[in-house]
């Protein structure tokens, strides 16, 4: 889905506001969609037309790889995007440019709704497998425990030490 910039002018309140569904394709890395991305959104056209603020709320499920024990799990994922894109009058010269948008041009929903989908991926994918924590090391051997106490000498030890 693109919107048309040029359309932002003519709609009622300058503002495009309708249902989203789209499919985005991610790399096996990243993972594999599930279900379409469906949601919401309004675009809406500032009154002296320089900018375009975004707003949007998207679902979608996805199938990813958990980060301790590899095993694929399924994800759902909420995603919810605020932008607001600066209107130039030049088209721009690369497309890495971010948050602009082309007078003549249009918005692109779907790469816009791609990489927010992306962004919100967990750093730490963990599909509920056991994860090792410090209260399932085993406990301490007394022995070394001694050692252990020898090694750290209380403080009222060390300062008095000469004294008298
Ligand atoms: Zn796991």
């Amino acid at each position: 889905m693109v919107i048309d910039v040029a359309s932002l002018h003519a709609a009622p309140d300058r503002e495009w506001r309708g249902a989203y569904r789209g499919t985005i394709e991610v790399t096996p890395d990243t993972g594999l969609a599930t279900s379409p991305v469906v949601g919401g959104l309004v675009a809406t056209l500032s009154a002296d037309s320089s900018s375009i603020a975004f707003h949007g709320d998207f679902q979608m499920s996805m199938r990813v790889a958990c980060h301790w024990c590899a095993e694929p799990y399924d994800l759902d994922l909420d995603v919810e995007v605020d932008e607001v894109f600066t209107v130039v009058s030049e088209p721009p010269v690369s497309t890495e440019v971010e948050e602009t948008v082309w007078a003549r041009g249009g918005l692109d929903v779907d790469d816009l709704v791609r990489q927010h989908v992306i962004l919100s991926l967990p750093a730490r994918q963990h599909c509920g497998c056991p994860l090792p924590t410090a209260q399932d090391l085993p406990p301490l051997d007394p022995r070394w425990r001694k050692l252990a106490d020898l090694g750290t000498p209380r403080p009222e030890e060390t300062e008095d030490h000469g004294a008298t």
